[in-house]
């Protein structure tokens, strides 16, 4: 018996073969059917759809390229990864095994951090919820607090005096680099005289040393330039603090917010054309520390150390999101739609970001717009407005890329279960890395009142 074909209501598309018209080139034949070596229809047998599948080797080759970049331009440089971007411990675990500190925003990834063996003087604590108890366990400890605003430096000093201990602490800033809106709402403002007043009190606390400042201008930041100027107010700042206060700043914290290879929605370039590499940001950067630092030499105090922070520019291109067509479906204005089995529920990134969508077999066809739609009983729920795809048949599959950033933490158990993780080492190993989840999972944290549990009807 031949195979049944989905049948399809015809439509014409006017086109010309082989020539670029409004769709761009409708002979679609890029397709992707492995990932890493391994075949993705394996995957999906092994593994079940929808399913993460993230590259050990990628990941490591990341690091190791941010790393050369900055290393081989300026002396002393510490990578710390951002955990809210991707905190799955074989994700941390990979990167801290390259050399990465943790960069730390909330009790709990504080907790995750020390949990998989980081020591606390490699975890940077930003953010701006940090509570008595927390404060506590890390001033013990000995890790790094980065101060987000007034309230937070006098508990910290409290915190600090009952336990009888310096603290040295690094200052978040905010200010205006001229190339990004500022987010004003972390840390201490440098326009108003707001982080000067800071650093003033930090200056005659007891407890509390001054030895370093941090900024994070923003995320997908595509101008290298605004990291120059960054650097340039920084250690402007910096030497200002130190003759005002007497302190001495040991390390200058430029945060993350490298782009990664993903369009954002509206960006009409491919991002090969418009995310600048490691190498031009650390060209940026280190050229502009280089020169505001250079009199710090002969003055005799010593270049601060660089730190940077990078989460999605790392992760991103090391993760793809493989996903299977559910139904075809002919929209009443005559649009092409598909139900695919991965949502914004697992894919929160989709709400920014025009990810790559690929075929993992040769297609027939002509391409079409197509519309992906998620698996949610939810109107928002839609993975791809705009694709052009040719027809496939329930049960084809598709692969989502980049995916590593944002996604499996902000993801959320709604409506479905949460698939499965997968890695795939540097010998084509697939281990599970989060398994998928089930209902015992998703109801563990629930209890029902006694005069609840039975559903008996008492009429
Ligand atoms: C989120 C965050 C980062 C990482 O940002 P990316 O845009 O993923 O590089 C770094 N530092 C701080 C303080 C952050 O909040």
């Amino acid at each position: 018996m031949s195979e049944k074909q989905t049948w399809q209501k015809p439509t014409l598309t006017a086109h010309r073969i082989g020539a670029l018209n409004k769709f761009g080139n409708v002979n679609s034949t890029q397709f992707q059917e492995t990932f890493e070596g391994v075949a993705i229809a394996d995957l999906v047998e092994k593994y079940g759809s929808p399913l993460f599948v993230l590259s050990e080797s990628r990941l490591r080759a990341n690091a190791r390229k941010l790393f050369r970049a900055f290393e081989t331009r300026y002396a002393d440089v510490v990578y710390s990864w951002s955990y809210k971007t991707n905190y799955l411990g074989a994700v941390c675990t990979t990167l801290h095994q390259e050399g990465a500190w943790a960069e730390v925003v909330s009790a709990f990834e504080y907790e995750k951090a020390r949990s998989l063996g980081v020591p606390a003087e490699k975890i940077l604590f930003n953010g701006p919820h940090k509570e008595r108890a927390i404060l506590e366990r890390v001033v013990e400890e000995g890790g790094r607090i980065h101060l987000d605003h007034l309230d937070e430096l006098y508990l910290l000093e409290d915190v600090a005096k009952a336990a009888g201990k310096q603290v040295d602490v690094t200052m978040r800033l905010n200010f205006d680099t001229g190339f990004t809106e500022a987010w004003s709402r972390f840390g201490f403002n440098l326009e108003s005289g707001q982080a000067m007043d800071a650093a003033r009190i930090l200056g005659e606390s007891e407890h509390l040393n001054l030895a370093g400042l941090h900024s994070h201008l923003g995320t997908f930041v595509l101008d290298p330039r605004a990291y120059a100027a960054q650097v340039r107010i920084m250690c402007g700042f910096m030497d200002l603090v130190e003759t005002k206060t007497g302190c001495h700043i040991q390390s200058i914290d430029i945060g993350g917010g490298f782009a990664s290879m993903n369009s954002l929605h509206g960006t009409y370039l491919p991002p090969e054309q418009v995310v600048p590499s490691f190498d031009q940001y650390a060209e940026a950067i280190c050229n502009a520390l280089n020169d505001a630092t250079r009199e710090r030499d002969v003055r005799g105090l010593g270049r601060p150390r660089l730190i940077l922070e990078s989460g999605r520019a790392v992760v991103d291109d090391a993760e793809i999101l493989i996903t299977s067509v559910i139904a075809n479906k002919r929209m009443p204005d005559g649009r092409r739609s598909m139900v695919i089995d991965a949502g914004v529920n697992i894919l929160f990134t989709g709400f920014w970001y025009n990810h790559q969508v690929i075929p993992t077999r040769p297609l027939e066809g002509v391409a079409e717009d197509t519309i992906l739609y998620g698996p949610l009983c939810m109107n928002i729920d839609v993975m791809r407005s705009s694709v052009m795809l040719p027809p496939m048949n329930v049960g084809d599959t598709l692969v989502f890329s980049p995916v590593g950033a944002y996604n499996n933490t902000q993801w959320m158990q709604f409506i479905e279960y949460r698939p499965n993780v997968v890695m795939i080492d540097e010998h084509q190993q697939v281990s599970v890395i989060r398994a998928a989840e089930d209902l015992s999972v998703v109801t563990a944290q629930e209890s029902i009142p006694e005069h609840l549990i039975s559903i008996e009807c008492k009429k």
